[in-house]
């Protein structure tokens, strides 16, 4: 066979391999073995020179020509191949924007911790100040100093944690109201007035109901001073009321009774839900009970380091949990603390 047939033949083959040839690494052979240094067309070449030398121009030229079409039909293949290889790749790792997203989770307040700070800013635009006192105390200034003896029947008002202590200590306790933080403010400022507010955590020791938690929040208030009257406890706690509940709200006082003031009153506001009229959250009485307060006794303001011919004061206590159940309509005071995410991503 002349050399320009095995050319021609070289040729054939490779063109008809080609369209075969569907991978990088495939095409990478074929281009070897035969547009290669040592592929079949370089070799063939070399036996260019045992033709008669009129002949060899003209083979060169085939020569020329094959390896001009191998070239361009290699690259329109390699062309083929890697737009198949993207196509491969743009569906692998195609993203579905279709696909709903995951809707990421916000964390927010604890709706005691809102009810506080909304309590909290009240009475700062009304002047008091937010104090912190301790959640352990003695015997004596939670009970003691609040003019609640050990053998006071009002003791049975507070069941109570009490904490190990070796024999002969005092009797240490978990508060189990916030009126202490009466006697802490009292003796920092005696005899300079005083005006501030301690909100915290309170425990009982106590079955827990629907109605009943033993750890909840509570928010005393205290103002002691010269000329501080029973006016000034109203026009304090009807401002409040206003602005938790809105202005023109109506509130009443009822007498009441606590050990550390005298005289004691209840407040109750005008039923928001029912306006009045009685529906189930105001237990059809058309009144809620939001605070109780009163005028300090005189021997507690003594144990705060006044003299109460000189001075006077008021004092009072909500329960922000409660306040929160009227505004919301909840019925059980154990969603609280129960950490369960349905209630507590309710309050946005
Ligand atoms: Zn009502």
């Amino acid at each position: 066979m002349s050399i320009i047939d095995q050319l021609a033949h070289i040729e054939q083959d490779a063109l008809s391999t080609l369209p075969t040839i569907s991978s990088v690494e495939a095409l990478a052979e074929w281009k070897s073995s035969y547009l290669g240094k040592q592929g079949a067309i370089a070799k063939l070449s070399r036996e260019l020179g045992t033709l008669p030398a009129d002949q060899r121009p003209a083979a060169g030229q085939r020569f020329n020509a094959v390896r001009g079409t191998l070239e361009s039909a290699l690259s329109e293949r390699e062309t083929v191949i890697n737009s198949a290889a993207q196509n491969d790749a743009f569906t692998r790792e195609a993203v579905d924007v279709t696909l709903p997203g995951r809707p990421t989770v916000v964390g927010r307040l604890h709706p005691s911790t809102r009810v506080l700070r909304m309590i909290d800013g009240i009475f700062a635009e009304m002047g008091f100040q937010v104090w912190e006192s301790p959640e352990v105390e003695t015997d004596t200034l939670n009970f003691e100093l609040l003019n609640i003896p050990a053998d006071h029947p009002a003791r049975d008002m507070w069941d109570t944690f009490y904490i190990d202590t070796p024999a002969g200590a005092e009797k240490v306790l978990l508060r189990t109201h916030t009126s202490p933080g009466q006697i802490h403010a009292m003796r920092a400022h005696a005899p300079n007035p005083v005006r501030v507010i301690l909100p915290g955590k309170c425990y009982r020791y106590e079955q827990v109901t629907t109605r009943h938690e033993m750890m909840f929040h509570q928010v005393e208030g205290i103002a002691v001073g010269q000329n501080i009257t029973f006016s000034d406890l109203k026009g304090t706690l009807i401002g409040f009321a206003e602005r938790l509940y809105g202005s023109g709200t109506k509130t009443r006082f009822r007498p009441s009774y606590f050990p550390f003031t005298e005289p004691s009153v209840e407040l109750d506001v005008e039923c928001f839900l029912c306006k009045g009229d009685g529906c189930r959250v105001c237990k059809h009485t058309g009144w809620l009970e939001i605070s109780g307060a009163g005028m300090v006794h005189p021997d507690v303001l003594r144990n705060g380091g006044y003299d109460p011919a000189i001075h006077s004061g008021f004092a009072f206590g909500m329960g922000p949990e409660r306040i929160t159940m009227l505004r919301h309509g909840i019925d059980d005071i154990r969603w609280f603390f129960s950490g369960d995410e349905r209630f507590l991503e309710q309050f946005v």
